[in-house]
């Protein structure tokens, strides 16, 4: 057995996630590690919080980035929020949903479910009706940006349902965050998770997560100790701000935390609206250049994600083969349907770096002489 370095091939990533990552950033990761108590990693994290609150739009103290995937994140708003016997409004209308289902069930909730179609967004009157029904819900949960399926749901407008109904929320925003518009304060949202792999463009890996005071105030009054020792925020939050104080909880990811830092910084540099706009700006170029080649979307145009654009397979197509032949002869990676759609729709995300000319016509190239 001759095992020698791992070089991959350089993909061009334009799936549901991983996305492309600038060179900038991969730079950034493989740059000294150092100490995760040391007084200038420290000072790096500050300024990551500051930069995550800026991603978010929020002044919330507490906003950072668990060191774990997007699903930790999830889990992290479920188990420290959900207590045994609280009752959570959960929306479905794709594979996030359910998946957010199975966390209130598994932190011991009651899930009352809002089932939507895939493809559709959150229905607002659907959600006021379980609102209505449910005066004793404690959350409302649901995906801003559902990846399954390319659909948008108005978390602007859930938050303020919430609000009436005087229930928290927690918000999937792990593949809207940075690709369109997300405000967590003035859409008073609760807890909210995202991913560094989707629209931030950074290694996978990590999760940005930020807290409302009035979440902190829901884990603050537990009468249970959350279940999961790692995910247990109150124990983290003395690490990511300790004042001075920063204890050992776990060995931070240093050198992802770098990248993490430096793919919010050209977020920064970039600015909130205009990367929003550029998302759409290459969505547009790619609607058009797929619809000439007859495809059409899963998602009205209205409630479409310009990052995740869900396509129906052309009728007698093996979609399996045209996709492996897209990575061989194009090292283009396009995502598969998920769940309802498996088989039956392609993913094409336009994410974060990805999200730029030469990657749309690459795409629309690729799949003009791959369907030919
Ligand atoms: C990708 C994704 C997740 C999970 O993130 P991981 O980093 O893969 O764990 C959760 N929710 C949504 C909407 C996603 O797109």
């Amino acid at each position: 057995m001759s095992i020698t370095s791992f070089i991959p091939p350089k993909r061009i990533l334009m799936g549901p996630g991983p996305s492309d990552i600038s060179p900038q950033v991969l730079q950034a990761q493989s740059r000294p590690t150092v100490g995760h108590l040391d007084p200038l990693f420290i000072a790096m994290m500050d300024e990551l919080k500051q930069l995550l609150k800026y991603a978010f739009q929020t002044e919330n103290e507490f906003t950072i980035a668990i060191s774990a995937p997007g699903s930790a994140g999830m889990e992290a708003c479920f188990v420290n929020l959900v207590e045994p016997g609280d009752k959570v409004i959960v929306c479905r209308n794709g594979v996030f949903g359910e998946r957010m289902r199975e966390n209130v069930v598994r932190s011991g909730g009651e899930a009352i479910v809002v089932d939507d179609e895939w493809g559709k967004p959150v229905s607002l009157d659907k959600v006021e009706q379980a609102l209505e029904l449910n005066p004793d819900a404690k959350i409302l949960a649901f995906v801003h940006a559902e990846t399954s399926t390319g659909a948008c749901s108005d978390a602007r407008a859930l938050g303020a349902l919430a609000k009436q109904h005087n229930v928290l929320t927690i918000v999937d925003t792990v593949t809207s965050l940075g690709g369109v518009p997300l405000k967590v304060d003035e859409w008073q949202l609760d807890a909210v998770y995202s991913g560094s792999q989707k629209c931030l463009s950074c290694v996978p890996g990590l999760s940005p997560l930020t807290f409302s005071s009035n979440a902190i105030a829901k884990i603050q009054a537990r009468t249970t100790p959350v279940q999961s020792w790692f995910l247990d925020q109150s124990l983290v939050l003395g690490y990511w701000s300790g004042e001075g104080k920063r204890s050992y909880h776990h060995t931070a990811p240093v050198n992802s935390l770098y990248a993490l830092h430096e793919a919010l910084l050209v977020l920064k540099n970039e600015g909130l609206e205009s990367s929003w706009k550029r998302h759409q700006a290459m969505h547009n170029k790619l609607k058009q250049g797929l619809q000439k080649l007859g495809f059409e979307f899963v998602v009205d145009e209205e409630h479409r994600l310009p990052q995740l654009n869900a396509v129906y397979v052309p009728e007698g197509i093996d979609e399996a083969a045209v996709r492996a032949h897209l990575l061989t002869t194009y090292n283009l990676e396009v995502g598969a349907g998920l769940g309802a759609l498996a088989g039956k729709a392609w993913r094409i995300g336009l994410m974060g770096y990805g999200a730029r000319e030469e990657n749309v016509a690459l795409c629309l190239k690729a799949l003009e002489e791959s369907l030919l």
